[in-house]
């Protein structure tokens, strides 16, 4: 048999990303490749970092995507920061910082946990507390918003007792730029990374990343050589950093990043905070569905991410199968809970160009009719009406 092109089923995407690709944006990704030293795409190139800059609310010079998924961002900034035997301080509230640890300990670094449930927001007192216990440490790094579990750190308190400290911060903003308020002039953070097929609504395979002139400084100054060549920032930096001497170190991914060049124009136009009160907004109407049929968040109010929304699957409900039939018959991807919260959440997302008032409908009317038919104990019928009074009260 021959086989014949791919094409994609239909879908509503509504987990932790990758969240829906607007039609734009796609038409941007099926534009005719060109050579990544062309003059033309280098002056796309020049846009980006602008359009980056404005994104993370910066103007670090050390601005741009890394040619790979968010992981590779989280890479890049461990890589460079951290030299063997370097005290690292790691908060970790959900998966994402066991990756952090992951990445400490691969570096040859020393690792000092700072551990939260899973559920809650990073301690602020819990990280003074190993910074007074370790005045030797070189970092500090936490994840800002917590995709494993919805949850959102308070990333400009975190960064000052770091700074009291005389610590580097290294913070994941995967899920969080575009979504909510980051501010890393402002905030004076000192390393990013992000991914684009979270609030941006991009597809995934590239993670913007910055870094501040003083986190430059300590990468000028290493002693050792980094130990990953690809995600060498001196060297990265002759092709993405040479101005109009941009020097051949990988061929950029030329494509996917006409996509994020949209997706920014996009993002540039509706404002930034335009749409993080987008987020907010529909954040509210969905939980005000959720909460008529009686589904119950994990997340304490006031650390919620309004983009991922984690909440409690009903009892005696197979989660999984409730993911299936969304899937089969709504073409509704919501996602599924990971290590200790498998099998007891789902995580709702709206991230980017899928925050919206009709999927915030979709997925309320989904989940209502599919626990329904399972006979699952939610108040049925009383959803959508409930989502509905909160989207009448404000046009975004
Ligand atoms: C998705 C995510 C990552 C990893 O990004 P990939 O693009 O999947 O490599 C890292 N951190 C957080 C918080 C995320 O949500």
């Amino acid at each position: 048999m021959t086989i014949k092109s791919f094409i994609p089923p239909k879908r509503t995407l509504m987990g932790p990303g990758p969240s829906d690709v607007s039609e734009r944006v796609l038409q941007a990704l099926a534009r005719p490749t060109i050579g990544h030293l062309d003059p033309s795409f280098v002056g796309m190139m020049d846009e980006m970092k602008s359009l980056l800059q404005y994104a993370f609310q910066t103007g670090n010079d050390l601005t741009f995507p890394v040619s790979a998924p968010g992981s590779a961002g989280m890479e890049t900034c461990f890589v460079n920061l951290v030299e063997p035997g370097d005290k690292v301080i790691v908060c970790q509230n959900g998966v994402f910082g066991g990756r952090m640890k992951e990445n400490v300990e691969r570096c040859g670094g020393v690792p000092i946990m700072v551990e939260d449930a899973w559920g809650e927001v990073v301690d602020p007192n819990k990280l003074e507390a190993a910074l007074k216990a370790n005045p030797d440490a070189k970092v500090v790094a936490f994840v800002h918003a917590e995709t494993s579990t919805g949850v959102q750190s308070d990333a400009k308190t975190l960064t000052e007792l770091a700074h009291q400290h005389d610590c580097l911060v290294i913070v994941d903003a995967v899920t969080s730029l575009g979504g909510t308020p980051i501010k890393v002039d402002e905030w004076q953070i000192d390393a990013i990374y992000s991914g684009t097929q979270k609030c941006l609504s991009a597809p995934p395979g590239l993670s913007p990343v910055s870094f501040s002139a003083r986190a430059a400084d300590v990468i000028k100054s290493r002693k050792s050589k980094i130990q990953s060549w690809f995600l060498d920032l001196s060297l990265v930096m002759g092709y993405w950093g040479g101005g109009a001497k941009r020097a051949y170190h990988h061929t950029a991914p030329i494509n996917n990043l006409y996509g994020l060049h949209e997706a920014l124009v996009i993002l540039q136009e509706e404002g930034l905070e335009n749409a993080w009160a987008r987020h907010a907004f529909y954040h509210q109407a969905l939980r005000a569905g959720l909460e008529a049929m009686g589904i119950r968040f994990l997340v304490k109010e006031a650390h919620r991410l309004p983009q991922l929304n984690a909440v409690t699957v009903p009892d005696g409900v197979d989660e999984a199968a409730v993911r299936q039939t969304l899937l089969q018959d709504y073409g509704l991807e919501i996602g599924a809970g990971l290590g200790a919260l498998a099998g007891k959440v789902w995580r709702i997302g709206l991230m980017g160009h899928a925050c919206n008032e009709n999927n915030v409908l979709y997925c309320l009317e989904a989940l209502d009719k599919v626990l329904g038919k399972m006979n699952a104990p939610i108040k049925a019928g009383t959803a959508v009406v409930a989502a509905q009074e909160v989207l009448a009260k404000q046009a975004v």
